[in-house]
């Protein structure tokens, strides 16, 4: 009886899901988040369920969760840059941010460059996200370009593309590290600007 094939999957490039992520959820802790700038223009949500032990998109049709009676909760997204580390994340707010949010969005039209910090109402991990946006001290000519959110929130939540957007087609993000002096981001008086969760 002959033996089957030894089956070695060669390559010179591991698949796309293994390589180093650059733009991962950030989810303030409960000492809060590191100061960010933000990128984009807008905020990009969704209705989410935290279900196994995650987040993850409400899928509305056979939604498991919904099925199962959790009402799904609105999330926002917004793609930033970390002040002190210069690391590109996805900040996750909530509909309780969202007021701070529209009152920026109805003076100037866009949030890209604000500086945006959370902090968790009592100092615990679950507690209401209170946020807080400002304007930078210069140097907002210099942020890297917004990536299209959805897509990358589509592959993080491994996702097909039938569940994103058609505007959204195309995967747009971005690599590397990005080089912001630190003064654009206000000096904070406790000097907390790299704490949070690094998700
Ligand atoms: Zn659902």
């Amino acid at each position: 009886m002959a033996k089957s094939k030894p089956d070695v999957n060669w390559t010179n490039k591991p698949r796309s899901e293994d390589l180093p992520q650059p733009w991962k959820i950030l989810r303030c802790s409960k000492s809060g988040s590191p100061r960010c700038m933000i990128l984009a223009d807008d905020v990009l949500g969704c209705y989410v369920h935290y279900w196994g032990g995650r987040t993850r998109p409400c899928l509305r049709v056979g939604c498991e969760p919904c099925d199962k009676g959790q009402a799904p909760r609105w999330r926002g997204y917004l793609p930033v840059i970390t002040a002190t580390t210069h690391l590109t994340r996805l900040l996750e707010v909530t509909g309780n941010c969202y007021p701070e949010i529209e009152r920026w969005l109805g003076e100037k039209g866009s949030l890209r460059g604000l500086v945006i910090e959370l902090q968790r109402k009592g100092k615990v991990a679950n507690g209401e996200l209170l946020c807080t946006l400002r304007e930078a001290t210069g140097f907002a000519s210099s942020l890297p370009s917004s990536p299209d959110v959805a897509p990358l929130l589509a592959k993080l939540w491994r996702l097909t593309h039938l569940a994103l957007p058609t505007e959204f087609a195309a995967d747009t993000e971005r690599t590397g590290q990005t080089r912001i002096p630190p003064a654009a981001f206000g000096h904070s008086a406790n000097g907390n600007s790299a704490g949070g969760n690094p998700a």
